[in-house]
């Protein structure tokens, strides 16, 4: 592999989003382990999930009422002979129950559907004395009943490998008998801070000195997103340390640095990678915060990493970590790509910017009824981590456009 040293590559939003989505394409994930049903939300499968009967496995009432024949209650009131009770959970013997002409049975929603009945009549269109029952309005063939095996059939592809396990995920295995799923190994993701200023969470920090809050937001967002992160000591700017920290980095699957990505005095991120084996896919976006991203592949002794740069505005870090390294973890997941969660909502309040870059700035969707609202909240910029706090979206300014008006559409990134 070539050695492309620290050329620059200043991409738009779209080409750097593109670059790493292909390269994450052909990323593999670490071999499947197997853990428990409870264990496995937020891993990815490593197999596909089977139904292993019908869904339902038999005729199902989706209502407390009567099982009837749909010919009999045709012109009501019918009166019916009442020949018993099904309810959910019903032994053969309840189940065994078959309707013939004029009669009914009680049936609870949940409960098999019995031979003869074509449609169950809900109670509340009923009226029962001793022995018979009531039917006041006419039923369809079919109504308040689910097909056995509409669902699924016995056998049939239901959930399939690559696929995040989430809470469908868990009703699906669970009711397919599965206690146990076969999932992959969280990808090890190495998350390197770096700067002279940084004091840890548990040390009091100097008068000029702050605390390092982008190791604990990536290992939350990256532990969010399925990897297992992986904390490393703090980097001071100077390139022989820096330099035996990003090599131990580079151990993980994925290595994440923040700061040191600028164009400062100071910023050796680059400088330093280029003094392995490196390669660097772009070295820049075109966005705001997160500008000085870079993304490239380093080896080290023969193992090939992938390593993104986010800059150290802990706003930057968290966007430039959700554009561009989420992906990589996808791919070393083994879950199938992701979109972005774009989504539109009604602008609440107009505001200008200035053209040239794809801004995401912190916002605040709301609203109720079918039209989402969105506001944007105050900030200070890219450091501004307590306005970040406040928001739960990004407001996605495109690069071209300056003025927003009130109830505009716009586009936001939900976190
Ligand atoms: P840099 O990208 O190194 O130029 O840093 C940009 C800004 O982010 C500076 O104000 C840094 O102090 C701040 N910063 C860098 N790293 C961190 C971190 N780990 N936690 C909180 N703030 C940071
Ligand atoms: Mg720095």
């Amino acid at each position: 592999m070539a050695t492309a040293g620290t050329q620059s590559a200043l991409l738009s939003f779209a080409e750097a989003r593109q670059c790493v989505e292909e390269y994450a394409s052909h990323l593999s994930p670490a071999e499947p382990e197997t853990v428990s049903l409870l264990d496995a939300t937020g891993l990815v499968l490593a197999e596909d999930l089977h139904a292993d009967r019908d869904f339902p496995p038999f005729p199902r009432s989706t209502r407390d009422g009567y099982a009837v024949r749909s010919t009999d209650v045709a012109a009501p009131p019918a009166r019916l002979r009442l020949i018993g009770e099904i309810k959910a959970g019903a032994g053969l013997q309840q189940s065994g129950i078959t309707i013939g002409a004029g009669e009914a049975a009680e049936i609870m929603t949940g409960a098999p559907v019995p031979a003869g009945a074509d449609a169950v009549v809900m109670v509340e269109y009923t009226g029962r004395s001793g022995g018979l029952v009531t039917v006041q309005r006419p039923v369809g063939a079919g109504e308040n009943i689910v097909v056995a095996g509409s669902e699924a059939n016995r056998g049939s592809l239901m959930v399939p490998r690559g696929t995040r396990v989430n809470h469908t995920t868990v009703a699906v295995a669970a009711a397919v008998g599965r206690a146990e799923l076969a999932v992959y190994r969280r990808p090890k993701v190495a998350i390197l801070a770096t700067g002279d200023e940084l004091v840890d969470i548990n040390l009091p920090p100097g008068a000029n000195e702050i605390r390092n809050s982008n190791s604990y937001s990536l290992a939350a967002q990256v532990a969010a997103a399925g990897g297992e992160p992986v904390i490393l000591p703090v980097a001071p700017d100077v390139a022989e340390e820096l330099a035996l920290l990003l090599r131990k980095g580079l151990e993980a699957d994925v290595l994440l640095v923040t700061g040191g990505v600028s164009a400062g005095k100071y910023d050796l991120v680059e400088q330093v990678m280029a003094s392995f084996e490196a390669r660097f896919l772009f070295t820049g976006a075109r966005i705001q915060p997160g500008k000085p991203v870079v993304f490239g592949e380093a080896i080290l002794h023969d193992k090939t990493t992938p390593f993104v740069g986010l800059p150290g505005n802990p706003v930057s870090t968290m966007v430039t970590f959700q554009l561009f390294a989420r992906p990589l973890l996808d791919g070393l997941s083994g879950a199938t790509a992701q979109p972005l969660p774009f989504a539109k909502a009604e602008l609440n309040s107009p505001f200008t910017t200035r053209t040239g870059l794809t801004r995401f700035l912190p916002a605040r969707l709301g609203g109720n009824g079918a039209q989402p609202q969105v506001e944007l909240v105050p900030w200070q910029g890219s450091g501004d981590l307590m306005a970040v706090s406040r928001s739960n979206c990004y407001l996605v300014v495109p690069p071209e456009q300056e003025r927003f008006a009130a109830g505009e559409l716009v586009t936001v990134l939900m976190f």
